[in-house]
């Protein structure tokens, strides 16, 4: 879960952290690159691979 949650804030394009960022924003673009983060899609991909496997 932590690591979720640092990962979800750190850009994966330049490593920029943005700790002032709330957790429960989905989409947001980093303000050092301007690369746009898409949270949901994540999600969605691994509840869909849930429900694959029933
Ligand atoms: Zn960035």
């Amino acid at each position: 879960m932590d690591q979720w949650y640092a990962s979800s804030k750190t850009c994966s394009n330049c490593d920029e952290k943005h700790e002032k960022m709330t957790l429960d924003v989905r989409n947001w673009t980093c303000s050092s690159c301007c690369a746009e983060h898409v949270k949901d899609s994540k999600v969605s991909c691994s509840t869909a691979l849930a429900w694959a496997r029933r």
